[in-house]
C-alpha cells in the first residue's frame, strides 16, 4: 500500500481518538478541564495541519502547511504550559509573564508565516519515497532560531514545572506526573532527533497524540490503585468495628487494627477463620448480601455480646468475590442497658420485682398460660410503720429483706413476685403450687422472728383466684387487697379469699366517701348526746356521738362510716365539724345556766396527722368564748401508737391549755398499761363492753377494779361506759367511779330532746 494513504489512516484516527477526548473534556468541569480542553483542540490543530503538510503532493501547500504546523505546535505549547500550571500548581503567572509567552508566541508565528512565502527561516525540498514525494524543511536560516528558542522554552518551563511537581508530591501520586512527563520528554527528544537527521516525516507528532491521550486521561479520569487501596485501610483501620474479609473459600484475608488491638491470638487469621469456619457451615445466609445479629460469645475467656454484620461482596459483575463481617463490641452498651432495665424493673432495697414490672409479669403470665389456674396473693404486715418508729428504718429494711429472702425462697420458678409499695407484697402462683398451709408457715415464720414484747407482727394475705384472664394486674391486686382489708384489725386470721361481696363493700365505701363532701355542705352530719351522769344519779355532760340523715338511706350509725372515712384519711373533716357543733352547744348551755355542763369529743388518731389539734382547739375556745374544761378530748390508744413524734407533748400541751384529755376504750387495745408511763392523760374511760358475753365476769370485774385504784394511784379519774344495769351501778359506785354513761341511763338522743329532757 502507498505510505501516503497508510499515514493518512493514521491521521485520521489520531484525529477521531482526539475529538473523542476533547469531548470528554469539554464534559468534565472546572479550570482543569478547559486547559486540557484548550490544550487537546491545539494539539488537534497541529495533527490535521501536519497531516496535510506530510500528505500534500504540492510544495507550497506544504511547505505553508509545515509553517503552520510550527506555529501551532508554539500554540500549542502555550497551552501546555498553562494547563500544567493547573495540573501542578508549581507556579503562578502573572499578567507580564502571559504577555510575554503570547508574545513571542505570536511573533513566531508572524516570523513563520511570511517565511511560507519568502523561505528565509528554511526551503522546502523534496524526497521521494518509493514513487511518493514528501517535502521536508532543510537550509535553516537564523530566524528559524528564534522558532527554536520559544519552543524550548516554553517546553523546559513544562518539563520543569513537571520535574518539581513529580519529586515533591507523595510517592501515590508520583506516578501520574512521571507519566506525563516522561511522554512530553519522549515527544520532545524525538522531535530533536528529527530535526538534526532531518527526517521527512516528523514522528514527535505521534508521541505528543499520545502524551495527549496520557494527559486527558490522568488529569481528567485517574485515580490511583494504590491510593485506593491504601485510603480503605486506613479507614478501615480507623474503624471501632472490628473487620474480617474472607476469600470465597473462608480465607482469611484482612483484619483491620482493631481487630489486632481486642484479640492476644498468635496467628490472628487462623483464629478468625476457626472462628467463623462454623458459621460459614451452618448458614444459608451467605446467599444474602447482608445478615446481621447479636451473640454472645467468650472473647479471651471474658463474655462479651458481639453485634455481626455480614456483607457479602461482588465484582462488577455481580459475582460474589468474598465476603467481610463487621462485629461490634456491644458488651458496654447491653450491660448498661441489663443495669438500667434491672434498675427500672427491681425494688432497689429487696431486689424483687418493683410494683410496674410485677404487673406487668403477671399480665404475661396469666395470659400466655391459659390453661394455668391462677391464685393472685398480695401481703400486709401490720402497723409496720409502728414498726419502724419504735424500732428504727434499718430494722424496719430487715423485716422487708426477711420476707423478700422467704418468698424467694418458698416459691417456684414459675412465679412471680415482687415488691407493690412498702411493705406490700404481690405473688402469683399456680393452683397446684398454692397451699394455705405454705402461706401460714410464711406468716407464722415472720410473726416469731419479728414479734416482741412491744410489738406483735402480724402478717394479712389476701388471695384473689383468677377467673378473668383480661383484667389488669392493677385490679386483681386491688381484689387481693379487698380480701387482706376485710380481715385487718382481726389478730387471730391472716388470711382471706376475695369474694364478689367484698367488692360489692369496697364500691359502696368508694360511693361514701365520695358523697362526703357534699354531706359536709348540706349538713347532713349532726351530733347526738348521750348523757354522763355523776355518782348521785345528776346528769353533768355528754358525750357527742356523730351521726349522718343520710338523704336516701336514712340514718347512718358512725360503725358504717367511720372506718371508711378513717380509711381514706377524711375523718378529719367530720371531728372538725363535730367538735364546732359540740363548742356552739356549750356556749348556748352557758348562756342558759347551764355552764358546768361539759362535752366530751372523740379525737381519731388520723386527726393527728391533718389538723393542728391544740391550734385548732383553742381557736373553738376562742371563737365561742368557752371554758376549755369543758370540751373534754376523747382519744384512742392507737393514736398514741399513730407514727406522729411527740404525741406526749402534744397531749400535755392539750391539757396545760386547759383541755382535759381521757383514753376512750381504755383496755381493749393491747398495749394501755405500758402506755401510762410515757403518757399523762386526765382519765381513763371503760367500756363495760367486754363485761357482756364473758364467762369469766367475776375476773373481769377484777380487773375493773384493778384498774381502778391503779388510775387512782396515778392521779386520774375513771369514766365508765356502755353501763347498762342497775348492779354495774352499783358495783362500779362502790369502787369510787365517778362519772357513768350507757343505756342504762340514756340512749344517745338527738340535741333537742336531750335539751327538752334535761335543761
Ligand atoms: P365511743 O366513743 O366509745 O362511743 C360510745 C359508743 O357506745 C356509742 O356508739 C354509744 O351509742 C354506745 N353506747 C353507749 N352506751 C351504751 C350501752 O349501754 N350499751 C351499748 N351496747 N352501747 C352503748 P356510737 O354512737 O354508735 O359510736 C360508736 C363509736 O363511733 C364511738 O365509740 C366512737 O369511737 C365513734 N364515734 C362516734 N362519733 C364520733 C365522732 O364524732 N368522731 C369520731 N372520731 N368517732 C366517733
Ligand atoms: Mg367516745
Ligand atoms: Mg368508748
Amino acid at each position: 500500500m502507498e505510505m501516503k494513504i497508510v499515514l493518512g489512516i493514521i491521521f485520521l484516527f489520531m484525529t477521531v481518538v482526539m475529538c473523542v477526548c476533547i469531548h470528554l473534556a469539554g464534559r468534565a468541569e472546572g479550570r482543569l478541564a478547559k486547559t486540557v480542553s484548550a490544550f487537546l483542540g491545539m494539539i488537534l490543530a497541529t495533527l490535521i495541519v501536519y497531516a496535510v503538510s506530510s500528505l500534500s503532493t504540492n510544495r507550497l501547500v506544504a511547505g505553508i502547511m509545515l509553517n503552520a504546523y510550527y506555529a501551532c505546535i508554539d500554540w500549542a505549547l502555550v497551552c501546555m504550559l498553562r494547563y500544567i500550571r493547573e495540573y501542578t500548581q508549581t507556579f503562578r503567572s502573572s499578567q507580564t509573564t502571559r504577555a510575554i509567552v503570547c508574545g513571542a508566541a505570536l511573533a513566531d508565528s508572524l516570523l513563520l508565516a511570511f517565511n511560507a512565502f519568502q523561505g528565509f527561516a528554511f526551503q522546502m525540498e523534496a524526497v521521494p519515497v518509493g514513487n511518493e514525494i514528501f517535502y521536508r524543511a532543510v537550509e535553516y536560516g537564523w530566524p528559524f532560531a528564534f522558532h527554536l528558542v520559544v519552543a524550548y522554552t516554553l517546553t523546559l518551563l513544562s518539563i520543569a514545572a513537571l520535574t518539581v511537581k513529580a519529586v515533591r508530591i507523595p510517592h501515590f501520586y508520583r506516578v501520574q506526573y512521571l507519566a506525563v512527563l516522561g511522554l512530553f520528554v519522549l515527544a520532545f527528544g524525538v522531535s530533536i532527533i528529527n530535526w538534526l537527521l532531518k527526517s521527512f516525516i516528523e514522528s514527535s507528532v505521534f508521541f505528543y497524540f499520545i502524551m495527549s491521550v496520557a494527559i486527558s486521561y490522568f488529569s481528567l479520569f485517574h485515580v490511583s490503585r494504590s491510593l485506593i487501596e491504601r485510603t480503605m485501610t486506613f479507614a478501615i483501620n480507623g474503624m471501632s468495628e472490628m473487620v474480617f474479609c474472607f476469600d470465597l473459600w473462608g480465607k482469611c484475608v484482612f483484619v483491620n487494627r482493631k481487630v489486632l488491638a481486642d484479640f492476644s491470638y498468635m496467628d490472628i487469621k487462623e483464629a478468625a477463620e476457626q472462628e467463623f469456619k462454623p458459621w460459614f457451615e451452618s448458614h444459608q445466609e451467605v446467599e444474602k448480601d447482608n445478615f446481621q445479629w447479636v451473640e454472645k460469645r467468650l472473647v479471651d475467656n471474658r463474655p462479651r455480646h458481639l453485634e455481626n454484620v455480614f456483607h457479602k461482596m461482588t465484582d462488577s459483575r455481580n459475582e460474589c468475590i468474598g465476603y467481610f463481617f463487621v462485629v461490634t463490641d456491644r458488651t458496654e452498651q447491653v450491660e448498661a442497658f441489663q443495669k438500667e432495665h434491672y434498675r427500672m424493673t427491681h425494688d432497689e432495697l429487696t431486689g424483687l420485682y418493683n410494683r410496674e414490672y410485677f404487673y406487668e409479669q403477671v399480665e404475661q403470665t396469666v395470659r400466655q398460660n391459659p390453661d394455668t389456674k391462677y391464685y393472685l396473693m398480695c401481703t400486709n404486715i401490720s402497723g409496720f410503720k409502728i414498726y419502724n418508729e419504735l424500732f428504727g428504718e434499718a430494722s424496719g429494711d430487715d423485716v422487708l429483706l426477711t420476707q423478700a429472702e422467704l418468698l424467694r425462697r418458698n416459691t417456684g420458678f414459675s412465679e412471680v413476685y415482687g415488691r407493690l409499695s412498702g411493705d406490700e407484697f404481690g405473688l402469683l402462683i399456680s393452683e397446684e403450687n398454692f397451699s394455705e398451709d405454705a402461706v401460714n408457715r410464711h406468716t407464722l415464720t415472720m410473726q416469731n422472728e419479728f414479734s416482741n414484747s412491744l410489738y406483735r407482727m402480724h402478717i394479712y394475705a389476701g388471695v384473689y383466684v383468677v377467673n378473668d384472664r383480661e383484667e389488669s394486674a392493677v385490679q386483681m391486686c386491688d381484689k387481693a387487697k379487698m380480701a387482706i382489708d376485710s380481715i385487718k384489725g382481726e389478730y387471730d386470721t391472716s388470711f382471706a379469699y376475695f369474694n364478689e361481696q367484698l367488692l360489692e363493700k369496697t364500691l359502696y365505701e368508694r360511693r361514701m366517701t365520695g358523697e362526703l363532701e357534699k354531706a359536709l355542705e348540706e349538713e347532713e352530719f349532726c351530733i347526738f348526746l348521750q348523757p354522763q351522769v355523776d355518782a348521785g344519779g345528776t346528769v353533768v355532760g355528754a358525750e357527742a356521738l356523730v351521726r349522718w340523715r343520710h338523704p336516701e338511706k336514712g340514718w347512718i350509725l358512725p360503725k358504717d362510716f367511720i372506718p371508711v372515712f378513717e380509711n381514706t384519711g377524711l375523718l378529719w373533716k367530720v371531728d372538725r365539724y363535730v367538735w364546732e357543733e359540740a363548742a356552739r352547744r356549750l356556749k348556748i348551755w352557758q348562756s342558759a345556766q347551764k355552764e358546768d355542763w361539759h362535752i366530751s369529743v372523740n379525737v381519731s388518731p388520723g386527726d393527728f396527722c391533718r389538723l393542728d389539734i391544740c391550734r385548732t382547739f383553742a381557736d373553738l375556745v376562742e371563737k365561742y368564748k368557752i371554758e376549755p374544761g369543758k370540751l373534754k378530748l376523747e382519744i384512742t390508744e392507737a393514736m398514741l401508737l399513730k407514727e406522729v413524734r411527740g404525741q406526749a407533748e402534744i397531749l400535755q400541751k392539750l391539757r396545760d391549755l386547759g383541755f382535759e384529755v381521757e383514753i376512750d376504750d381504755f383496755g381493749s387495745g393491747y398495749s394501755s398499761l405500758n402506755m401510762l408511763k410515757d403518757f399523762k392523760v386526765d382519765a381513763l374511760k371503760m367500756d363495760m363492753g367486754f363485761l357482756r358475753g364473758s364467762s369469766q365476769t367475776e375476773r373481769s370485774w377484777m380487773i375493773i377494779q384493778m384498774v381502778m385504784e391503779l388510775a387512782r394511784d396515778l392521779g386520774m379519774k375513771v369514766v365508765t361506759e356502755g353501763v347498762e344495769t342497775e348492779e354495774q351501778v352499783e358495783r362500779l359506785r362502790a369502787m369510787g367511779c365517778e362519772l357513768y354513761q350507757g343505756f342504762y341511763f340514756a340512749k344517745p338522743m338527738p340535741v333537742s330532746d336531750f335539751e327538752d329532757k334535761y335543761m
